[in-house]
């Protein structure tokens, strides 16, 4: 479903993402794992082109995220048809990033009427039905901070998923949270999971990596130096970076 070849990305003259390739399979879970600062969240970042990549490609379903082939050349999109591919990956952060004056069904429904354009009354039993997946039927007239930081959250899973996603971009969307309501949040993502979504999640819930993850990748430093399945990666790390880091973590 997701290429990733030779992705580059610096800051100045900090280089954050050097030459990344990896593949994910339609249904995948894959887990990234890595210290603060190793380009996880800018590597997210570039997969949906919220940050411009200085080299290499994204591409989804064979088609090239950002950019136009033009010629030879690439051409940045922008406008319309970039916010069309990026309705095409949902996207979750530590922050929720509600509309506060807006309730959580009119959160819901602003991505697909304002960039799907589905007129609202198709749009609306939608909202409600993600809404009610993700346990809060009883809260759509809520505003958002009268949501608890977990209730919060799952709106904003609930608002990706309207747009039909067909990758979900998960970057520790759990660490902001109070640890009693970690759980629920990491409840809907482990059935979105069963439900074959497929789905990268930058997190350092080891246990959630290794129940719900199919492959787990470790970065480093800008590059990924370890991948594998859940419990190869997690139960016998076989480089040192990975084996430090997780007698750190776990
Ligand atoms: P964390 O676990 O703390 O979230 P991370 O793995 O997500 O870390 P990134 O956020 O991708 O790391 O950042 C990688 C490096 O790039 C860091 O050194 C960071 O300071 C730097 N960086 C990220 N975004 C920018 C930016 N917009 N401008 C300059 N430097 C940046
Ligand atoms: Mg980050």
């Amino acid at each position: 479903l997701l290429q990733v070849r030779r992705l580059t990305k610096a800051f100045g003259s900090l280089t954050v993402l050097s030459g990344v390739d990896f593949d994910v399979e339609r249904g995948e879970v894959v887990c990234v794992l890595g210290p603060s600062g190793s380009g996880k969240s800018t590597l997210l970042r570039c997969i949906n082109h919220l940050e411009r990549p200085d080299a290499g490609v994204v591409a989804l379903e064979g088609e090239i995220v950002g950019f136009r082939r033009v010629g030879q050349a690439l051409h940045e999109l922008r406008g319309s048809e970039l916010a069309r591919q990026r309705s095409q990956i949902g996207m979750v952060f530590q922050r929720f990033n509600l509309f506060p004056h807006r309730t959580i069904l009119e959160n819901v429904l602003e991505g697909l009427c304002v960039v799907k354009k589905e007129p609202r009354d198709t749009a609306r039993p939608r909202a409600l039905e993600l809404l009610d997946r993700v346990g809060l039927a009883g809260k759509v007239d809520s505003y958002p901070n009268h949501l608890s930081g977990g209730q919060q959250q799952r709106v904003a899973i609930a608002r990706a998923l309207a747009m039909r996603p067909k990758l979900m971009l998960f970057d520790e969307c759990t660490s902001a949270l109070d640890p009693e309501l970690v759980s629920e949040v990491l409840a809907v993502m482990k059935d979105l999971a069963r439900e074959g979504m497929t789905m990268i999640v930058v997190t350092h819930e080891i246990a959630f990596a290794r129940d719900v993850a199919d492959r787990v990748i470790f970065m480093d430093a800008g590059n990924i130096v370890e991948q594998g399945p859940a419990g190869d990666v997690l139960g016998n790390p076989q480089v040192d970076r990975t084996r430090s880091f997780l007698a750190r973590v776990m």
